[in-house]
């Protein structure tokens, strides 16, 4: 599965959406705080931002 950062206009959050592989890619993404559709894509696939080993 596939993270991907948006940023909201609305609320000016940042938020991550999981996207699944199932070519369903023109689904609309919402805020999960406000509701809007006002967002951006940020990043895609940041997978490696948390990826530290100790
Ligand atoms: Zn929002």
């Amino acid at each position: 599965m596939s993270q991907y950062l948006y940023h909201c206009e609305e609320c000016k959050k940042e938020f991550t959406h999981q996207q699944h592989m199932s070519g369903d890619d023109k689904s609309e993404v919402i805020c999960p705080y406000c509701g809007s559709k006002q967002v951006h894509q940020l990043l895609a696939a940041f997978s490696a931002v948390t990826s530290k080993k100790s």
